[in-house]
């Protein structure tokens, strides 16, 4: 079986216009069947020839995984995970693989059992030593004690992952002890560590349901990393310590399975924890991606947890952009009508077979209607403009009194993005024309409200016309519909040079 897998990996791309915020980018996945599998493939990526000291974490105890990073960190040392009553067998391959002089084990005999220590030992393992606790706050405690003196300490909600998870490699570089509380009262092993260390200062992450303000009273010296959720507080983890992001690991903020030994190599790698969602990239987490204009990636864990789809948003052509896909009218306006067509529906349709193909490119594409609905002009403009979008793209057919008016043309206003605009509109122009075989009747200035307010690169495009008799019989066709979505994809790639 491979070890991990090369999803995409394509090359740097000298970027050729000022206006692309993006870069083609890196995505390597480290997978597993399992868990157990996931945390070893991740010991042969970090230490492919061996390790002098391995740290083995029950599999079910994420927090005592997590707070293993900086000791693992410090002993330049992957975690590994196992079973409660016996060594798992991909594990044991992989210390005897490994060939430490120690293991250290983390967590008390209920979760790793006495049993676990001997096959070690049999196994010929010089120095193997257990730090003990009664539940995750009193390992956490003595995990830190390990540590050589630090001043700082990281606190934590012990009762849920993303927090610990997305500290985790930062923590671990600068092998700050993380210790763990209760979101409403800190544990006594946490208050006396604190103390026994002499620590002077404590980065507090998470929000106040993770670390309620009693708690974070208690502490010395406390700064808080917050944000609305965990994907929020793993972006600002990166903000307000300033970390680097030449390269980010990528874990599900929904479990803890695939991602709890990644920290130790991500901060080996000098790489950041970013969450993300199965379903979609987050917005905090899209927002520091195009902050930080992040192109490479390890993604931690199997199809399940982070799908191809979210890698291609990372990685793919057009990664890191937000679009909005305006298709004109809908509902009550009809907007132009003429040979048994309605505007509204050709280009609703042009709309729906644009949307996967930006989609598959990784833009997170904005639909201002995606049914046959009304949707007022200053609802499209607001849609654009609250998210900030990169570019937006107004889908129209012509219309004249005259039947004998024909071809495509496109607008752009010179309100907002007026150069950056009137590009994007003639590569787009010179596609539509190229593939539909229309009249050209050029790039034009206009003043539409859909691209004058919206504060972004802009352009409405009226594909062609749909009182002229040769025109309608090509927006009657799926075929010529398809060609118009293709001849629009194409102009946004020519745009973002991307082509
Ligand atoms: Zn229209």
């Amino acid at each position: 079986m491979k070890k991990y897998f090369i999803l995409l990996v394509l090359p740097l791309v000298l970027l050729l216009f000022a206006n692309s915020a993006i870069a083609s980018g890196t995505a390597e996945r480290v997978d597993g069947k399992d868990r157990f599998q996931v945390a070893v493939n991740l010991s042969q990526k970090g230490w492919p020839t061996q390790s002098d000291t391995v740290v083995l974490s029950f599999y079910n105890a994420y927090a005592d995984a997590l707070t293993s990073g900086p000791l693992a960190y410090h002993y330049n040392a992957p975690i590994l995970l196992t079973h409660n009553n016996n060594l798992t067998d991909v594990t044991k391959k992989e210390i005897a693989r490994l060939k430490p002089n120690r293991v250290v084990v983390v967590g008390g005999p209920g979760s790793i059992a006495d049993s676990v220590l001997n096959e070690l030992r049999k196994m010929g393992i010089k120095e193997v030593t257990r730090i003990n606790g009664e539940d995750r706050f009193e390992v956490a405690a003595n995990v830190a004690k390990q540590l050589p003196g630090n001043k700082k300490a990281v606190i934590a909600d012990g009762l849920n992952f993303p927090d610990a998870l997305a500290i985790s490699p930062y923590a671990s570089q600068n092998k700050i002890p993380i210790l763990l509380t209760r979101p409403k009262a800190m544990p006594q092993a946490t208050k006396q560590t604190l103390s026994s260390l002499g620590i002077t200062s404590t980065i507090v992450v998470g929000g106040e349901a993770s670390v309620s303000k009693t708690v974070y009273g208690q502490l010395p010296t406390p700064m808080r990393i917050s944000g609305e959720d965990r994907y929020e507080v793993a972006a600002n983890i990166i903000r307000q310590l300033k970390l680097p992001t030449g390269k980010a690991y990528l874990s599900t903020g929904a479990t803890f399975a695939d991602a709890l030994t990644g920290s130790v190599l991500a901060a080996k790698e000098n790489a950041p924890i970013l969450l993300t969602r199965s379903d979609k990239i987050p917005d905090p987490t899209r927002k520091i991606i195009s902050e930080r204009k992040i192109s490479n990636y390890v993604v931690l864990g199997g199809l399940g947890s982070i799908p191809q789809k979210i890698v291609a948003q990372l990685s793919g052509k057009l990664a890191g952009l937000t679009i909005v896909v305006d298709a004109g009218h809908g509902g009550t306006d009809p907007g132009a009508i003429g040979n048994g067509l309605k505007e509204s529906d050709i280009v609703l349709d042009i709309s729906r077979r644009l949307q996967p193909k930006l989609e598959a490119a990784g833009v997170n594409v904005v639909m201002t209607r995606a049914t046959n609905k009304y949707i007022t002009l200053d609802d499209r403009v607001k849609a654009a403009n609250d998210i900030g979008a990169n570019a937006f793209i107004s889908i129209h057919n012509n219309a004249y009194s005259d039947g004998s008016a024909n071809g495509t043309e496109t607008y752009w206003n010179d309100t907002y993005a007026g150069q950056e605009s009137k590009e994007l509109a003639t590569e787009i122009q010179k596609e539509l024309v190229k593939q539909l075989g229309t009249r050209d009747r050029g790039v034009k200035e206009g003043n539409f409200k859909v691209i004058r307010e919206t504060t972004m690169v802009s352009v409405l495009v009226e594909v062609a016309f749909i009182t002229n008799q040769n025109d309608a019989q090509k927006l009657a066709s799926a075929a010529y519909r398809e060609k118009a979505t293709n001849a629009i994809y194409q102009g946004i790639l020519n745009y973002y040079g991307k082509n």
